[in-house]
């Protein structure tokens, strides 16, 4: 029997990227695997990026990420949502991971070269990440992982990590594998700087639950074929930002006009722009209309973490008491 697990952090707000690259598989996977998917608000990771971490706002960003995902359509009472500081247990096998990984595999991740770049002193925690991260999946023994594109070499890792605690100790953990979805594999940023990210601020994202009117105004702005100079220029949507939300939000029809139009100048950048808000719109719109619902009942959110953490708490403690027997603690 498969199991899914997956995290998202609370470091800012839910955008698109997360929406289609990971949330929109969460509510499939969780349709068909039911208690056997767990997903988790991962407060642990979120601490060890000082750009996106303040203890004033923690709090706030975790429950509204609960909600984005409630909004989406996953529902709590079907899956296993809950908040990674909740289950203590995630330390516990963090700790023993990072005792069986090595530092250079740990240097050598992507993820941790672009974000420890930002800072002159480097959180030891944003380097323990990937370690964190295979904990977080192998408490559950779970071998099915929902992410966008961007997490694979930490998958790789995990794997690793996975291979190396079976090799000294005895068979324990499956080795897990990503899902994507092909469609959305890494959405880029609305500023054209790279892969939209929360952590890189507001500049960069679409937020799923951002006033549709500041949505537009962040579209109406974003920068699109730079050769594509004049209105009477032909364009290129391969190069396009633009081009890639349309294959997210716009039915086929449309992102075959639009692709069509652009190469013949037919169609200039603002009213392509307008027909793909229009695909926003229709979109979000219910999502919002959900969050807000949701927002009427102050306890809904919490009382589903409550209830998600102790879910997750009854499958994580009998796996942390395999590992401790296997590592060779005293029991008493
Ligand atoms: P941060 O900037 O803090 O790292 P993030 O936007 O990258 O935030 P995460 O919480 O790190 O979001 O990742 C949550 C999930 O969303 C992961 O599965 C990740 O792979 C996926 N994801 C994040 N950004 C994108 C993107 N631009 N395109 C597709 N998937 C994405
Ligand atoms: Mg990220």
């Amino acid at each position: 029997m498969s199991r899914v697990f997956s995290g998202i952090q609370p470091t800012g707000e839910p955008h698109i990227g997360n929406y289609f690259g990971a949330m929109r598989n969460y509510v499939r996977l969780g349709e068909q695997f039911g208690k056997n998917s767990l997903y988790c608000v991962v407060d642990l990771h979120a601490i060890t990026n000082p750009n996106a971490f303040d203890p004033a706002t923690l709090a706030e960003k975790t429950y509204e990420m609960a909600l984005a995902n409630f909004a989406i359509g996953l529902d709590p009472s079907q899956v296993i949502f809950f908040v990674q500081s909740h289950v203590p247990e995630h330390h516990e096998l963090n700790w023993i991971f990072t005792s069986i990984t090595p530092v250079g595999e740990l240097e050598r991740m992507t993820q941790y070269k672009d974000k420890a770049g930002q800072f002159e002193s480097i959180p030891s925690g944003l380097l323990m990440y990937p370690a964190l991260m295979a904990a977080d999946i192998l408490l559950y023994k779970a071998d099915t992982v929902p992410v966008g594109e961007d997490q694979d070499q930490h998958l790789e890792l995990t794997r690793e990590i996975a291979r190396k605690f079976n090799h000294h100790f005895g068979q324990t953990f499956p080795e897990p594998k990503s899902v994507h979805d092909p469609n959305a594999l890494r959405i880029p940023g609305v500023d054209g700087n790279g892969k939209m990210g929360k952590s890189k601020g507001q500049g960069s994202t679409i937020g799923i639950l951002e006033p549709l009117d500041a949505i537009w105004q962040k579209l109406r702005v974003a920068p699109t074929d730079p050769a594509r100079v004049r209105r009477t220029d032909p364009g290129n949507p391969d190069v396009c930002l633009i081009f890639d939300y349309h294959k997210l939000f716009s039915d086929l029809d449309t992102i075959q006009l639009v692709d069509r139009e652009c190469r013949t100048a037919g169609i200039g950048c603002v009213d392509c722009k307008k027909k793909l808000m229009e695909g926003v719109t229709e979109h979000l719109t219910p999502i919002q209309q959900r969050a807000e619902e949701l927002r009427t009942d102050p306890d809904y959110v919490k009382d589903a973490l409550r209830q998600g953490a102790q879910e997750a708490r009854a499958i994580a403690r009998p796996v942390i008491e395999e590992v401790r027997e296997k590592v060779g603690f005293l029991k008493l």
